[in-house]
């Protein structure tokens, strides 16, 4: 299943974020993907806040992995767009993925293989030449997350 979003502003992307936090369950994995700048960062705020997370989000392109374990759930924050420098292997990725947390990767897709059977995959792009647009498309891998995507739509259709 598939469902895009059109968001024109910071906030209302942070606000589908946060919607989606309040329906993910322990050892949800999300994998983020689009260009530098199209809004993977900004997401995984609205979801952080959502979870509880008062400890601003900064994004980890140095530090490949952040851990925030003061909300709801732990949230497990990657970026893996440096991965190639360090290497997947030491990084334990599956011991976040098999956790109680909820894991969002950037740049998942670099480490495809490693993903888990299910997870939530989410696109953005950037749809206007101000730069303010996005077009966000969540695609359930597996059956675990096709609930959540139908759970959303309704959510935010009300
Ligand atoms: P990424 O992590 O994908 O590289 P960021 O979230 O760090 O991207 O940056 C997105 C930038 O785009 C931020 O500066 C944000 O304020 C801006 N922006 C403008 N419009 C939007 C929107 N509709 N949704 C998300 N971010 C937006
Ligand atoms: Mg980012």
């Amino acid at each position: 299943m598939r469902k895009t979003y059109h968001t024109t502003n910071e906030q209302e992307t942070k606000r589908l974020a946060a919607a989606l936090s309040r329906l993910l369950l322990p050892g949800s994995t999300i994998l983020l993907e689009g260009q530098l700048g199209a809004g993977k960062t900004t997401f995984t705020k609205g979801l952080a806040e959502e979870l509880g997370i008062e400890r601003a989000i900064k994004s980890p392109t140095y530090t490949l992995i952040r851990e925030y374990t003061e909300g709801r759930l732990p949230l497990y924050h990657m970026d893996l767009y440096r991965l190639e420098e360090t290497g997947a292997d030491e990084m334990g990725l599956e011991e976040y993925f098999e956790g109680e947390g909820v894991s969002v990767v950037e740049w998942g897709s670099l480490v495809e293989e490693e993903m888990p059977d299910e997870y939530l995959k989410i696109t953005f792009a950037v749809t206007d030449e101000a730069g303010m647009e996005r077009d966000i498309q969540l695609e359930a891998v597996g059956k675990r997350y096709e609930e959540i995507v139908a759970k959303l739509s309704e959510d935010w259709e009300m």
